[in-house]
Formats: structure tokens, C-alpha cells, sequence
């Protein structure tokens, strides 16, 4: 059985984040994750120009590949503008593996199963035991599953579903393209041109809106293609998407039980207007690890809800 203090299950933003903070301050953790790292994780890679300020991280020291925007071409409703911004892009199989690592803490590749209340703490699948607990586990967590589940369960009009593909292409156009609720869909399409020559192409939306359209996702994307097709903008390309799920921000979501805590989307925490999630996951972790250093409350009410503010420059 290996003992630490603060069990982590997912090495993703929220996970490594929450490790990072804890190792600064001396605490013992063990993040455990499914996959070896660097590991494929469908997402566009947008990230806001404060997130290397809340990872305490000099930009220029984040050694992969990164995207500056000054300007989205944003299309809402078929009416196009360009929007002045001062955005990122990261690619998350280089990003996610950097910060785990930047993290310091012991990494193991387990499966987690069978998560049990001890007198102490938790225990996972016999292996591990830890008296705090972080479910970091994604839209998938296995601790959201075996223990928050029940108690608060994730509204259905809060899921989104999403598919996108990231491929090398060589682009013609470098600027980012963003489509919202193009032919009534509940969300919005992308193109967004990433480093060292890929392209990530996605679509996402409200599954329950959707749904009382009488539509799917596919259908949406198919229209995608053919209109990255006509702008000129992806030509002669076999697309095999990947699909995905996650969470909106919840209002009154349980994100803590006793010493077992929520972060990143096993919270369910992507903004309400742009479905952001990688600096919510950040914020998340890093709360969740100042609620252990400090013996204290974990509160989620200084995450923002919403992307824009951002995006605008507030
Ligand atoms: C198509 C798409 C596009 C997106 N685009 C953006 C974007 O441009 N910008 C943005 O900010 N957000 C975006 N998001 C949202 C963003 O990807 C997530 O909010 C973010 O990854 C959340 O980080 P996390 O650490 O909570 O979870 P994850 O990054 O999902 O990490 C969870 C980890 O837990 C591990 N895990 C799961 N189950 C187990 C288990 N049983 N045992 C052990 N380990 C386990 C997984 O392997 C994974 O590594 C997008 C999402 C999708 C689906």
C-alpha cells in the first residue's frame, strides 16, 4: 500500500495544477492517471493571457508550442466582425505533459476502480491511501462517480458535446474563426491554427438543446467541413473527428464532501459563454490545494463564469 498525503486522481490541468501548489508548500501527493503522458486530449488549446500568471509561470519559459492571436474572426449568425484580442493556443499534448511535470509530483499510470471511505482518509483499488482525496478525473471521474454522483447529480441541460480534430495542414489563413449558432446550432464552430504547422477544426454544443431540435451534432459538423471547404479555408481533407463530452459551470454543485474534493471538469466549471475550461481546471486545483494548506473552505466563487471579460481585455 503507498501512503501520501493527498491522493490525486487525473493528470490533466486541474490535477497537476493542484499537485503543483501542494508540493510548493510541502505536502505530499501521488497523482495517478489511466493514460501515460503525454496522452491525446481532445481540445482547441485556447487558453487566456492569464493563465501563466495564475501557474506563477513566465510565458517565455513554457518551452511548446504557442499560438498569439491578435484578432478573432468571429461570425454570429452569418454577421462576421473581427474583434480585436490579445489570445493563445497551446497544443495539450505538449501543454498537459509540461505542467505535469512542472508539477514535482510521484506519477503513476493506475486505472482507478474502486475508490473506499477508510477511518483515515480513501483508499483506491487497495493500492493507494491518502487522507485527502481530489477527484481531477475529468468529464469521466471516478470520484465524481463513486462519491459526489448521488448527492449532486449533473443537470443534462449543462452537457455539452463536442467533436473536433487537430492535423497537420498547412494553412492559408493564420487568424483564429470562430461560428456561433450557425444554422441554429446551440453553440459554436472553430478553426484554430496551432503551432509547428496543426490545425484544430471543432465544433461543440447544448446536447439537450440540440435534442429538442431534433438534431445531432454530426449533421452540424458535416456543414462545418463543407463550409471550411468553400472559404477555402480546409481543403482536400479526410476528417475523423473524435467525439467528447463535458460540463457547464453548475451553480450548486458539491465539490467537496469531508476531505474528497472536486476540480476542473469533475466539477463541472467551463464557462457558461465559451465552454473555457482549461483555466477554471487551473483555478480549480490550485483552491482545492489552499483549502488543504490552510486547513480551510474551498470555494469557487472567485472562477469566473464567463469567458468574455477575458476575451474583451477586463
Ligand atoms: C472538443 C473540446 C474542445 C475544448 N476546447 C477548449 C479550449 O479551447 N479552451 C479551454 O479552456 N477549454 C476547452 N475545452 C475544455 C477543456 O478541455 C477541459 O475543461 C479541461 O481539459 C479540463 O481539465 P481537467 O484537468 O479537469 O480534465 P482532463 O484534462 O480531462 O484530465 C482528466 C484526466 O483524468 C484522467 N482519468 C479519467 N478517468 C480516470 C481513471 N478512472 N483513473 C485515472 N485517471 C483517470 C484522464 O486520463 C485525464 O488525463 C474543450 C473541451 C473539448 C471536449
Amino acid at each position: 500500500m503507498r501512503e501520501t498525503e493527498v491522493l490525486i486522481v487525473g493528470g490533466g490541468p486541474a490535477g497537476a495544477a493542484c499537485a503543483m501548489k501542494l508540493k510548493q508548500h510541502g505536502i505530499d501527493c501521488i497523482i495517478l492517471d489511466k493514460e501515460p503522458f503525454p496522452r491525446f486530449k481532445p481540445c482547441a488549446g485556447w487558453i487566456t493571457p492569464d493563465l501563466f500568471e495564475i501557474l506563477r509561470v513566465n510565458q517565455t519559459d513554457y518551452p511548446g508550442g504557442l499560438t498569439t492571436f491578435r484578432s478573432f474572426v468571429i461570425s454570429i449568425r452569418g454577421f462576421r466582425f473581427t474583434l480585436p484580442v490579445r489570445q493563445y493556443a497551446i497544443r495539450r499534448y505538449e501543454f498537459d505533459k509540461w505542467l505535469l511535470r512542472k508539477s514535482g509530483a510521484p506519477f503513476y499510470v493506475h486505472n482507478v476502480k474502486v475508490i473506499e471511505r477508510t477511518q483515515d482518509g480513501y483508499q483506491i483499488d487497495g493500492a493507494y491511501s491518502a487522507k485527502y482525496l481530489i477527484g481531477a478525473g475529468g468529464s469521466q471521474c471516478p470520484v465524481y462517480r463513486t462519491l459526489f454522483k448521488t448527492v449532486s447529480p449533473m443537470p443534462k441541460g449543462s452537457l455539452i458535446i463536442a467533436q473536433e480534430e487537430e492535423f497537420r495542414y498547412s494553412v492559408t489563413d493564420e487568424r483564429c474563426h470562430l461560428w456561433f449558432f450557425d444554422r441554429g446550432l446551440p453553440g459554436y464552430a472553430w478553426y484554430v491554427p496551432k503551432a509547428d504547422g496543426y490545425l484544430n477544426v471543432g465544433i461543440g454544443g447544448k446536447a439537450a438543446a440540440l435534442k429538442a431540435r431534433g438534431e445531432n451534432l454530426h449533421s452540424h459538423w458535416v456543414q462545418l467541413v463543407r463550409k471550411l471547404d468553400e472559404l477555402g479555408l480546409v481543403k482536400d481533407h479526410a476528417f475523423r473527428p473524435s467525439g467528447h463530452y463535458y460540463y457547464l459551470r453548475q451553480r450548486r454543485a458539491k465539490v467537496r464532501l469531508d476531505n474528497a474534493f472536486l476540480v476542473g471538469d469533475a466539477a463541472g466549471l467551463a464557462t457558461l459563454d465559451m465552454g473555457e475550461g482549461i483555466r477554471p481546471a487551473l483555478q480549480s486545483g490550485i483552491r482545492a490545494a489552499e483549502a488543504i494548506i490552510r486547513q480551510g473552505d474551498y470555494s469557487l466563487a472567485w472562477i469566473p463564469s464567463y469567458s468574455w471579460p477575458s476575451l474583451i481585455g477586463l
